[in-house]
């Protein structure tokens, strides 16, 4: 099936209030462009300086996600465009983010990633940190950045019943959170959901799925 197809196949799928972010990391700019028009606008990737060239070559009424680890000596080179950080999972990273928007006198959107898989690998904050940074002084002075929402990426495995725990707590975390309503916190997405999993996401109350291999086939990283 083409990009246009698998695209129009998943967004049949998925109720409206749900939110598909195109996943194109590595993907070359031929393979968005199709995505582009059929009517796609939301793309998420992982590394920023790819992000940052998809965006010089590309429309610029797309939203750009950047959903993977962020690394604070490189938040420069997207503040100027990006459109809503998932990975974003403490104080100094968002003081970094806060900071270099305020050049481009922009509000960013962030996501806090919170840990949800066992691995140990995978980044995020605790529940608990995310709310003790939610209600922090240091956070409060933080006028150039929004918290819309949270993210988790669940454990790889195949197993259904331990990642819909893990989606579920992840929902769970958002609700206990979503009491924390400030000008720059307003807790509305939950980020969680990808090719092989989005529809249980969905079931457990994610708003937003990342869907990269079912939209563009599975990605090559040998060349
Ligand atoms: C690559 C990636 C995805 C998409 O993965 P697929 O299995 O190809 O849909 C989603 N989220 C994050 C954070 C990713 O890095």
């Amino acid at each position: 099936m083409s990009i246009k197809d698998n695209l129009n196949k998943i967004q049949s799928s998925i109720p409206e209030h749900v939110t598909l972010v195109a996943v194109s990391k590595t993907k070359p700019i031929s393979d968005l462009m199709e995505a582009y028009d059929a009517g796609q606008r939301i793309f998420g990737e992982n590394k920023i300086q790819e992000m940052a060239e998809k965006y010089q070559d590309m429309p610029k009424d797309i939203k750009w996600h950047m959903i993977g680890h962020v690394q604070r000596n490189k938040v420069k080179y997207m503040a100027e465009f990006v459109d809503l950080i998932h990975g974003v999972d403490g104080i100094k990273l968002l003081k970094e983010i806060d900071k270099h928007a305020k050049k481009y006198n922009r509000i960013i959107n962030c996501l806090l990633q919170i840990k949800i898989a066992e691995e140990d690998s995978k980044f995020g904050m605790s529940a608990n940190e995310a709310s003790v940074l939610l209600q922090s002084d240091q956070f409060s002075e933080l006028k150039h950045i929004n918290v819309t929402g949270l993210m988790g990426m669940a454990t790889f495995t195949d197993n259904m019943q331990q990642i819909k725990g893990e989606f579920n707590f992840l929902n769970s975390t958002f609700n206990r959170l979503k009491s924390y309503h400030s000008y720059n916190c307003n807790l509305e997405t939950i980020s969680m959901g990808m090719s092989g999993d989005y529809q249980l996401a969905i079931n457990c109350g994610s708003t937003m799925v990342r869907v990269g291999s079912s939209i563009f086939g599975a990605r090559n990283y040998a060349n």
